[in-house]
């Protein structure tokens, strides 16, 4: 028992740590002393030693029972809601995230395509893979609605048409969570729950409630939150309300064409090396727009979420 254990941080609050150590067994941590101090000095050591859900580290036994968090693995990959270097230093969300996995309903609620942009637009800022869930498909006529989802699908995302309710096109999905970290975002009463009680069932994988537990808290921060899946290849699914929040700002203005990945092929055809791609002559994105190449309500988005780039970093 006296030693030391590989875990993966799952939620803190108030400086106590929730650290999965494998089978479902979790333990509670506080970070090392001098890691804390590390932490408090400025700059990008700061950055490297804050820790975030999802983070691997090496906790250390006391003789009582109590954990330490003694090192922070390196991390395969972050999603953070600030650029490194911004006035108020980067926001991190999670660690080593596989993917992102944005889920809509087809009705009920109506689902915002400007806001499934935007989080398909953080994915790309983090360099994540983005998938899209649209549940409650026997609730509509299921080809309009994979019409109306058809450009993301030609822009390479991969998009799953699911019934929660019914059971239906759920495998896929069940295989794409598992063995990987997920986060899972989208607004409440999608199904994100559902769809995790589903595709994992024996789990107790209540989302909402475990949101609303630390909610509740004596410290009012909402942070990200990660559970464990049940099985033999493991995965987790992060719930981070931090990526619901308004605002782009992890994002410079001057890299969000690129965020779209079906503009991509179109960038090198702009006659000015800084086309904004809004009313520039000779503009290769939108020609594209123009031949159909790129859906018109994608484009009209980006101009949006460019507009809101440049007000927030004014
Ligand atoms: P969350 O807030 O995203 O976690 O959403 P929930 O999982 O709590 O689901 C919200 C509501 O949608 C619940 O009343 C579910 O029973 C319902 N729901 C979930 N999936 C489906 C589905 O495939 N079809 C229909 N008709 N309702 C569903
Ligand atoms: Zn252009």
């Amino acid at each position: 028992m006296n030693e030391a254990r590989k875990g993966v941080v799952l939620s803190g609050t108030g400086g106590i740590w929730r650290v999965h150590l494998g089978r479902g067994d979790v333990v509670e941590a506080s970070m090392r002393g001098r890691l804390k101090k590390a932490r408090e000095q400025s700059s990008e050591e700061s950055t490297t030693l804050k820790l975030a859900v999802g983070d691997e580290v090496r906790v250390d036994p006391g003789d009582h029972g109590d954990w330490t968090i003694a090192e922070i693995l390196p991390r395969r990959s972050k999603l953070a809601r600030r650029a490194p270097g911004s006035a108020y230093g980067e926001r991190l969300l999670a660690a080593n995230v596989d993917q992102v996995i944005v889920m809509f309903a087809a009705i009920k609620p109506e689902p915002h395509p400007r806001m499934l942009d935007r989080f398909l637009v953080i994915a790309e800022a983090n360099e994540l893979p983005a998938r899209i869930v649209i549940n409650k498909i026997d609730l509509v006529d299921a080809k309009k609605t994979a019409a109306r989802f058809a450009p993301y699908e030609r822009a390479g995302y991969p998009v799953h048409h699911v019934s929660v309710a019914n059971r239906v096109g759920l495998e896929p999905l069940h295989d794409a969570l598992d063995g990987r970290v997920s986060v899972l975002t989208g607004p409440s009463g999608v199904g994100k729950s559902s769809l995790l009680n589903a595709t994992f069932p024996g789990a107790n994988l209540r989302v909402g409630e475990i949101s609303e537990s630390v909610q509740k808290g004596r410290h009012t921060t909402v942070g990200s939150i990660m559970l464990a899946l049940p099985g033999a290849s493991g995965g987790f699914v992060v719930d981070t309300p931090g990526l619901r929040e308004v605002g782009l700002s992890a994002i410079p203005s001057d890299r969000l064409d690129v965020c779209f990945p079906e503009f991509r092929p179109h960038l090198d055809h702009c006659r000015f090396g800084d086309c904004k791609h809004l009313a520039e002559p000779g503009c290769g994105v939108r020609d594209a727009v123009g031949r159909g190449e790129i859906d018109r309500a994608r484009y009209e988005s980006y101009c949006m979420l460019l507009a809101d780039l440049e007000s927030e970093s004014s």
